[in-house]
């Protein structure tokens, strides 16, 4: 019998990988004449073929046609935002109308904490996890402070109950009851950043919404990762990047997701005439009149040349058949990761992403015994045979075999790899 985890079996594995020749749509970056590893999706994907030919159809029609642009043809710009709702709301999970593409992560999270939390002295709080994105965490803090709360008081982070650092559905569950309705928001992620674990998103807005709390999710590191319902989930908002996973280019134009249950919301908002009701908005009234749907929370007219390569990213998504079908491989393929890892550099990495696949992504997080030196001695190793990875502080490589464009044979050369690197 082969061995399940030889080389054979990892040539044998991606010959009979349904999803192989998705990887022929992506410009890999090389190295010494070959294709680079890149386990890097969670960060920056790689350029699908197809983003240039969407950009330079809009500069051409920029130079051709200038202003009359907006209203010719099937990819005007004045509706071209509207080309990508319905791709973007198969990824997500949605109806179409509780999607848009917009702006940039951090600036839709603060747009929907505008309408979403509204703090009162009786219920101020908000709930995020311990060792936040950054990001996220300067987003929640400043809003407190803007409505005229301590973040000392009122922002509360719920810090790791398991081994590795992971949080268990459990303590989510005994914060929120406690918090009870002191609790005006739960802001968590879909796949946290670090460890690279996946939450049972439903069960936390269910409890959230028990307690008479808002529920907002950060899906940066989950889009594109796992087949999200982000309408069954119940969230009231939710908002993500499409550099990372969805590969739509460095500072790609973001993703926000607002549930079809606020489409009619008389709460406060930041308004802008994007956002305007579409029939009388170049009438110019002074009165704000919002459009139904995650599209009345659009500020400003859109980067065309910004969406251009996330059309041609949501293309790929639909041709690999979906995120059901991508999961099913991503599924595979971190498990050899993970079993290579354990049969061979048990001594060596410890994985702190949990093993069950419902608790994880693509990603696993990994740390490397011997403390921090060591662990950057691995990776500038690994970045000087060609396979890029990447550095979380104080001592966390991440590897993110991405369903799209990592094959069998890529794991099997990162393990590879390290057990050289160990014998050096
Ligand atoms: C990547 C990421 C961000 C980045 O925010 P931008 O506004 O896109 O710069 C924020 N939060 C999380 C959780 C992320 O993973």
């Amino acid at each position: 019998m082969t061995d399940r985890l030889s080389l054979t079996q990892a040539v044998a594995l991606d010959a009979a990988d349904p999803l192989r020749l998705l990887r022929n749509d992506f410009l890999i970056p090389t190295f010494k004449n070959s294709d680079q590893v890149y386990f890097c999706g969670n960060s920056l994907g790689l350029q699908p073929r197809g983003a240039r030919a969407h950009v330079l159809q809009v500069l051409d029609k920029w130079s051709h046609e200038a202003v009359e642009g907006h209203f010719t043809g099937q990819a005007q710009w004045m509706t071209y935002h509207e080309q990508v709702q319905a791709p973007l709301a198969r990824l997500v999970g949605a109806q179409p109308s509780e999607v848009v593409a917009m702006n940039s992560l951090t600036a839709n999270l603060h747009l929907m904490m505008v309408s979403f939390y509204r703090p009162t002295a009786e219920r101020p709080a908000i709930l995020m996890e311990a060792g936040a994105f950054s990001s996220d965490r300067h987003a929640v803090e400043s809003q407190l402070r803007f409505h005229g709360f301590d973040p000392a008081t009122d922002l509360v982070e719920l810090g790791p109950d398991e081994a590795g650092g992971t949080i268990s559905m459990q303590a989510i569950e005994r914060a929120i009851e406690m918090l009870g309705s002191r609790l005006a928001l739960v802001l968590w992620p879909g796949v946290q950043y670090r460890t690279g674990q996946a939450f049972d998103l439903a069960e936390i807005a269910r409890l959230g919404h028990a307690q008479g709390a808002m529920v907002g999710f950060d899906l940066a590191h989950a889009v594109g990762n796992l087949a999200l319902r982000v309408h069954y989930s119940g969230a009231d908002f939710a908002v993500w990047c499409h550099y990372k996973y969805v590969n739509s280019g460095p500072g790609a134009v973001a993703g926000c997701f607002v549930h079809e249950r606020h489409a009619h919301t008389q709460r406060p908002r930041f308004a802008g005439w994007w956002g305007h009701e579409k029939a009388t908005r170049f009438k110019m009234g002074p009165e704000f009149i919002p459009t139904p749907g995650a599209d009345g929370w659009q500020l400003s007219n859109p980067s065309i040349l910004g969406l251009a390569p996330l059309l041609a990213s949501l293309e790929l998504f639909d041709k690999a058949g979906g995120m059901v079908a991508l999961r099913h491989k991503s599924e595979r393929l971190t498990a050899f990761l993970e079993a290579m890892i354990r049969a061979r550099l048990p001594e060596t990495l410890e994985i702190i992403t949990p093993s069950e696949p419902q608790r994880r992504g693509c990603q696993l997080s990994l740390r490397v015994s011997g403390g921090r030196e060591r662990g950057r001695e691995l990776f500038d190793y690994l970045a000087s045979v060609g396979i890029m990875g990447d550095w979380r502080e104080p001592d966390v490589i991440r590897i993110s075999p991405t369903p799209l464009y990592n094959r069998y044979m890529d794991v099997y050369r990162l393990v590879e790899e390290v057990e050289a690197w160990r014998g050096i």
